[in-house]
């Protein structure tokens, strides 16, 4: 657009390649340490840490609540917070309390035996989203896994819809985008399907009514299943009675609304359910509840979990699909009570949300001094900016407003230079710990960033 700055490719291109040499000059241990790991499939331990703007991961020291430093001593202000899983702050002294109680005093961390946290995790959980009943996993995947089959076997019908561009983790159905046709087709890249996605999944752009109502006119539809601002794709956040709309359309059409939380919860306490006042049949959330043990939760209502449990051809105790052995663990029921109670609590919520007022506000007003085409949303304790202006309104627009070569710069330029953000977003996240003057170093550095990219020093 007129007006707006350009960014000069080749500039961006030598700056890259400068920070990359002295992202890599900085740290030989870390380098040391991916070149050696020879038995690891991708040098890494999940081949996700291969998402790396500097050749190689930074290997991990020791994290504390904001803070991370890695083995070759820097330290870095910590924006990602292991893309929400701790969001509590790493290491919280309530959360390391009760992990030591269990671990060290009582003893017990896998016995398929339950112990009375989790009752009061269900209550806690049930008063912040609403739902009545709530089962345990280890992760969101699994939680969002469990649901789908839920539904699957109580509605009687096969289509999962799910917005283009979202993420749920790695669920076979979810891996679905609305294709340049308009029709529902794989997303691309997806490893190994078990069938063609498009048997059990529709997709629907986000904001996209008339396209949600396409999907679910068939009447097949179980359920669908989304995050209620997608947050994987940038932050692309509902316009006035979208999320009204889809509750509408659903129960017009007689499916069933799973509402997945896991990085929503950022909206506040009861995340985007409560904040928005939205009506799910079935809430999933995972990730920062257990304070960085790993955990997963769906709630649903007490009609439908009843409904459940008198389907005795539904196998629910045993090799019905829906389990896992080390699922609801004293350790991480543990965990997760001592997050909930103790520390993403309603005052650490207000304490968060602004400080991200305040990160955005910040941003925003560095788009708007250099004149950049990129714009930032917030959704409660996280923010992210995106390469385009006005921010994009569903996951295929802001997937085109991504850009590569300018993420990797700035990653490279703020982690040169101590501040980290989740290497697959350029999302900033507050939690409990992360104060104002964390924020204006970002700020100072992001700034920085900004003039030598446009040739500015
Ligand atoms: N749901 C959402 C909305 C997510 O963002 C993610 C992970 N980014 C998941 C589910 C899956 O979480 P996990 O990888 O812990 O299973």
């Amino acid at each position: 657009a007129a007006g707006l700055a350009r960014i000069d490719r080749d500039r961006l291109a030598a700056l890259t390649a400068r920070e990359q040499e002295a992202f890599i000059a900085a740290r030989p241990r870390s380098k040391a340490a991916y070149e050696g790991a020879g038995h690891l499939f991708g040098r890494v331990p999940m081949t996700w840490m291969n998402k790396k703007a500097g050749g190689f991961p930074v290997y991990l020291a020791t994290a504390s609540g904001n803070r991370v430093t890695d083995i070759d001593g820097h330290e870095y202000i910590d924006f990602a917070l292991g893309d929400t899983g701790a969001m509590a702050g790493h290491s919280h002294p309530a959360v390391v309390a009760a992990i030591e109680k269990r671990v060290r005093d009582l003893g017990g961390l896998t016995t398929m035996l339950p112990t009375e946290d989790a009752e009061w995790v269900g209550a806690e959980l049930a008063r912040r989203f609403k739902m009545d009943r709530w089962s345990f996993s280890l992760t969101a995947t699994d939680a969002n896994r469990w649901a789908i089959r839920l539904v699957r076997a109580l509605t009687g019908k096969s289509k999962i819809v799910f917005h283009s561009y979202c993420y749920h983790g790695s669920v076979d159905e979810s891996l679905v985008v609305v294709g340049p046709d308009g029709e529902s087709a794989s997303r691309p890249g997806n490893v190994g399907a078990p069938v063609d996605v498009t048997e059990t999944s529709r997709a629907a752009e986000y904001n996209d009514l008339p396209g949600l109502e396409r999907a679910l006119a068939h009447g097949d539809v179980a359920a669908v299943l989304i995050e209620p601002a997608l947050t994987n794709i940038g932050i692309v956040l509902p316009e006035p009675g979208y999320l009204e709309g889809v509750r509408a359309l659903t129960r017009q059409y007689d499916a069933l609304l799973i509402i997945d939380e896991t990085h929503t919860f950022s909206a506040g306490p009861g995340g985007m359910t409560t904040a928005y006042d939205i009506e799910p049949d079935i809430v999933v959330i995972g990730k920062a509840i257990g304070g960085g043990i790993p955990t997963g939760a769906y709630g649903l209502s007490a009609e439908f979990a009843d409904r459940a449990l008198a389907r005795d051809d539904l196998d629910l105790v045993d090799m019905g699909g829906v389990g896992g052995t080390l699922a609801g663990n004293p350790l991480s029921v543990a965990a997760m009570r001592a997050t909930l109670e103790h520390v993403l609590t309603d005052e650490a919520f207000a304490h968060m949300i602004d400080t991200a007022t305040y990160f955005t506000q910040g941003v925003d007003a560095l788009f708007d001094e250099y004149a950049l085409p990129w714009s930032i949303n917030q959704l409660g304790a996280r923010a992210e900016y995106r390469f385009a202006r006005p921010y994009p309104l569903n996951g295929t627009q802001a997937a085109l407003a991504a850009d590569g070569e300018l993420e990797d710069f700035l990653h490279l330029y703020l982690v040169n230079r101590g501040i980290m953000l989740t290497p697959f977003h350029n999302m900033a996240l507050m939690c409990p710990a992360t104060t104002r003057s964390d924020v204006d170093a970002h700020h100072a550095v992001f700034a920085q960033a900004i003039r030598e990219l446009l040739g500015l020093e």
